[in-house]
């Protein structure tokens, strides 16, 4: 980190996708204004256009932060959604995924991931797929056909 004491630029990387290119973000004022390649990283000689847009995508109005929770059935035009705590949400997906288990056996709990190479899924993506590939125990869960594109099963 360098800089004075109203501008910093720190030395990290961009997390949009899996190439992970080097970068410096610069702080103004304690507010994150852009993001510059960082030619001293062996990934950092450019940032694309997504890198670039780190601050608008950071600072969106509607970029979600906290988990949402229908509370009108689907196909109302207004979902009703309402902000729930990051607990709720967590127990409320483990029991909805473990009652379907349940009643229709493992294999019916579909997982879905974007692509490592165009979204920031990367750090998560192990994750799901070790928990989509435990398939033997009724309690576990099995991804059935990865779905690597979600909007192909859930867009229309
Ligand atoms: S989104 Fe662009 S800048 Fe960011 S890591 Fe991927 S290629 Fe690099």
């Amino acid at each position: 980190m360098a800089g004075s004491a109203s501008v910093q630029r720190v030395h990290t990387y961009c997390g949009f996708c899996i190439a992970r290119c080097g970068a410096v973000a610069v702080v103004e004022d304690s507010r994150f204004t852009r993001l510059e390649p960082d030619p001293s990283h062996p990934t950092g000689q450019a940032l694309c256009a997504k890198g670039r847009a780190a601050p608008e995508l950071v600072y969106h109005p509607e970029r979600l932060t906290h988990p949402l929770r229908r509370t009108r059935p689907k196909g109302d035009p207004d979902a009703g959604w309402e902000q729930i705590g990051w607990d709720e949400a967590l127990n409320l997906t483990a029991a909805a995924m473990r009652r379907v288990a349940e009643r229709h056996g493992p294999q019916s709990v579909a997982l879905t991931l974007s692509s490592p190479s165009t979204t920031a899924i990367g750090d998560s993506s192990g994750f799901i797929q070790r928990l989509g590939e435990r398939g033997d125990h009724p309690r576990r869960l099995r991804l059935g056909p990865r779905v690597r594109h979600p909007l192909h099963l859930w867009g229309r």
